[in-house]
């Protein structure tokens, strides 16, 4: 073949983390820091470049752009989807992207700060890279491979398809958003506008991974209500909800049901912030279950507990408050079986072999699936993200490009007439 697929990858990857993009939590703005559009406007003018006319960037920092069909069939519009930002727990400033040719099989001690070290013991998947070129940083700041992979394999994907036009595809549409990880990734996001059928975040680890499965998530608040009184004079009058909230946290399972004793497919209650004085304490949660039904039951049970707590204090009492954060995005792709088949297709057609994944968070693309988008993840080839020891390997990216490109084809040829 002329072009190689994903050729460019690994200098585009280098050119993109050298953009500080770092999202901020409790930002009043949108995007949560301004810098984030100076990425996304390189990207406008790169994707201009490859011939997308239409690209552009909007007030809240999404890129988007349209790659036309060239095929006279129909075929589904497909989206793919990238986020641009940086985690907020690990500096994103000057990042120096360092390239370890060959891959031999040792610790990497990273040349910016020796204690920073990826060990061969504690990171399995380096084990697959024998040989591989593999990219860090320096050690001092993250690499943000979460997730300018994902935007550099998107990239040269549209690039190969667009010096290869005898590659017949439909519509496809871009989309590179800012505040993932600060969880507000797809907030202004407008879908119908989009006008994508079905999308793909490259947002994941190794490129066989397909992830189609998330928690379904809620956060519960529940406020303890006491009664203050001088305490010189408090008997048989004070109720105190600091000790309503902690005898009602000491009635929680010890052993099971938290995020430090659960795993795979279990789900968990996590207590996580507790604030007030004696009138008032409030203590806050998350909840998380794979299942719908799971999270309710897991909800009714706090609830009981908070009951069986107040019970004992006559005068307390307590308020149960439950918030939706995002759901399984399981019910909405089983709906749409061919979007998670197509891209194992395309996973084998790279020689891959594909495996189902879930996750125990969730992603942009379980929220877009419930705003009519279904959209699972594919891996852009990310291993230890948002810490300093982040790295990638060049032929990771290279799959995961040649993946997409793949995913393209099989969606114009599934839908052969
Ligand atoms: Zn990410």
């Amino acid at each position: 073949m002329g072009v190689e697929i994903g050729q460019k990858v690994a200098e585009r990857f280098q050119r993109y983390v050298r953009y500080d993009t770092q999202s901020a939590e409790d930002s009043e703005s949108y995007p949560s820091t301004e810098k984030q559009k100076d990425l996304g406007k390189l990207l406008v003018d790169e994707l201009k470049q490859l011939g997308l006319e239409d690209a552009t960037i909007d007030q809240y920092g999404y890129v988007t752009a349209t790659l036309t069909a060239n095929t006279k069939r129909i075929v589904p519009t497909i989206g793919l989807i990238a986020h641009m930002d940086t985690s907020p727990d690990v500096s994103g400033t000057n990042v120096k992207p360092y390239v370890h040719k060959n891959y031999a099989g040792q610790d990497i001690v990273l040349t910016g700060d020796t204690k920073q070290i990826i060990r061969l013991s504690e990171c399995p998947e380096l084990k697959e890279q024998l040989g591989n070129d593999l990219i860090t940083s320096d050690g001092t700041t993250l690499l943000g491979a979460d997730d300018k992979s994902g935007v550099a394999e998107i990239m040269e994907a549209l690039d190969y398809l667009t010096k290869r036009p005898e590659v017949e595809h439909g519509t496809i549409k871009v989309a590179f958003t800012p505040d993932e990880e600060v969880g507000m990734g797809v907030e202004h996001f407008d879908v119908s506008k989009f006008g994508a059928k079905f999308a793909y975040t490259m947002d994941g680890g190794a490129p066989s991974e397909i992830e189609n499965e998330t928690f379904c998530a809620d956060s519960v608040t529940i406020t303890f209500l006491g009664v203050s009184m001088h305490p010189g004079f408090a008997k048989g009058k004070l109720v105190n909800a600091v000790k309503l909230a902690s005898e009602f946290l000491e009635k929680l399972p010890k052993n099971t049901d938290s995020p430090e004793t659960t795993e795979e497919r279990e789900g968990y209650v996590h207590p996580h912030t507790i604030q007030g004085g004696i009138e008032e304490t409030i203590v806050k949660f998350i909840v998380r279950d794979f299942e719908f039904e799971g999270l309710k039951r897991r909800e009714e049970s706090l609830r009981a507990l908070a009951e069986e707590t107040v019970r004992n204090h006559p005068r307390s009492d307590f308020t149960f408050e439950v918030k939706e954060s995002y759901r399984n995005m399981k019910y909405v792709l089983d709906k749409h079986p061919e979007v998670v088949e197509n891209a194992m297709r395309a996973a084998r057609m790279a020689g891959l072999q594909p495996k189902l994944h879930r996750i125990r968070g969730g992603t942009d693309g379980a929220r877009l699936c419930y705003m009519g988008l279904p959209t699972p993840n594919l891996g852009s080839g990310t291993q230890n993200p948002h810490s300093k020891i982040e790295w990638v390997s060049i032929q990771d990216m290279k799959k995961a490009t040649e993946l997409i490109v793949n995913l393209v084809k099989v969606w114009a040829e599934a839908n052969r007439v």
